[in-house]
């Protein structure tokens, strides 16, 4: 570790130990995987004390008010800010989604008047890409947008799965722009206002009793000309910067998050006997191998840091890598549990366990199922014929 960093680290945890305190103390380590219902507001307010403290943007460029830091000093602030129990970003989808894709390919007034109210977390963002009809296939997607008399755009359709709309201003939407095309063509990349008349937001429950994703229908919604990003017709190629994004930077944060689960399930094990078990302490051991695994990857790749958002091929394997990590950490959270994860409990340490394992059968789907990201590997990391 560079001296660089090492004061870095220290400035980070530093700044933590004093502002994670009083009304924002209640946040340590809530908002998480699971538990994305916690606190919004107030999480909502600690963005923006973030934001004070020069702590979001740590990758975007300074003409656009961020840090230009590299992979690593981020990757740094990332296990500094876990380590101090920080809650889960509620941001995260404008901070490290559409915040890069506007700096890579949108206008510079889409620019100026997006990015500051992202990195002030003073407007949040959703995602509108999956469809009842179009999840892996998003080229099947049938939301549809035309130029309206009055210049601005409409839409009509449903997406699905939309992480935070409730909580959000914004949202970004994928949406079939040329009459009759099908596939990727004649699609066109909208940032739609979720607030009006057109748009309506219903929640949709998940097994961990939480409703962070939502149906979102739009009727006749409206957005200004102006709030296109890339040409009309050619949304695929911003779509695809964006996953680019989704797949590679942005969930190496994620990650650091790992490791207080994992001290969690030890915790409990070592509470209710379960670490006594040779077996449990095998799979225990495994995970932290398998944890320490993921991060030596992250390392690996910094080794050759290419810029503050762009990562190397061998950022494809990581989704898949750490999906499947995190999904069996939650099965042997529920081993550990034993019986008493069978029923709802009131016990702090038990539900949280509950919750990472519920929600852990989520991590294989979102951002790209396994087999999709397979395909991924095949295709682009390793330059094997499309199936
Ligand atoms: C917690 C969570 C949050 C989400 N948040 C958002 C969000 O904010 N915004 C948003 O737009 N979407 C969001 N999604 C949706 C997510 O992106 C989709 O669920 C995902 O892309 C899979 O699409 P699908 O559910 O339609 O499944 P399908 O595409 O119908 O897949 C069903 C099964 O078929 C397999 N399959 C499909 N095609 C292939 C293929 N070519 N080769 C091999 N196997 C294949 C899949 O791997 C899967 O196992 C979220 C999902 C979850 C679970």
């Amino acid at each position: 570790m560079s001296m660089n960093e090492q004061e870095f680290r220290q400035e980070v945890a530093d700044w933590m130990a004093t502002h994670l305190v009083g009304r924002f103390a209640c946040l340590k380590h809530r908002g998480g995987p699971g538990d994305e219902e916690a606190f919004p507001a107030l999480r909502k307010e600690w963005e923006q004390e973030l934001a004070a403290g020069g702590w979001v943007g740590l990758g975007w460029p300074k003409a656009h008010g961020g840090r230009d830091l590299p992979l690593a000093l981020q990757l740094a602030f990332h296990e500094e800010y876990v380590r101090a129990g920080g809650p889960g970003r509620i941001g995260h989808i404008g901070e490290t989604l559409m915040a890069p894709t506007l700096i890579a390919l949108g206008t510079p007034e889409q620019q100026r008047r997006f990015l500051p109210g992202i990195r002030e977390g003073r407007e949040y963002w959703a995602q509108g890409y999956s469809e009842p009809g179009a999840g892996s296939d998003l080229a099947a997607i049938t939301t549809r947008c035309w130029p309206g008399e009055d210049g601005r755009w409409r839409l009509q359709g449903q997406k699905v799965w939309t992480s935070l709309a409730h909580e959000s201003e914004w949202i970004f939407v994928v949406a079939r722009s040329t009459p009759g095309s099908v596939g990727r063509e004649g699609l066109s990349f909208l940032l739609v206002p979720l607030d009006q008349p057109g748009i309506e937001i219903h929640p949709i429950r998940q097994m961990t009793g939480e409703a962070e994703f939502n149906s979102v229908f739009f009727d006749g919604a409206v957005t200004e000309a102006d709030c296109i990003v890339g040409k009309p017709g050619e949304g695929w190629k911003v779509a695809m910067a964006l996953l680019g994004f989704e797949r590679g930077v942005s969930t190496l944060g994620q990650q650091m998050h790992f490791i207080h689960e994992l001290q969690l399930v030890i915790d409990v094990a070592r509470a209710n006997g379960a670490a006594r078990d040779p077996a449990i302490r095998q799979r225990i051991a495994d995970a932290w191998v398998g944890l320490q695994g993921l991060r030596y990857n992250g390392l690996r790749m910094l080794e050759e840091d290419t810029g503050s958002t762009k990562v190397r091929p061998e950022a494809l394997i990581y989704k898949y890598a750490w999906s499947n990590w995190h999904r069996e950490l939650g099965q042997l959270a529920m081993d550990v549990i034993g019986v008493a994860g069978d029923v709802r409990s009131d016990d702090d340490a038990v539900r949280r366990l509950q919750q990472v394992f519920f929600f852990s059968r989520a991590d294989t789907i979102y951002a790209g199922t396994n087999e999709i990201q397979l395909n991924i590997i095949a295709e682009r990391g390793l330059g094997m014929p499309r199936g």
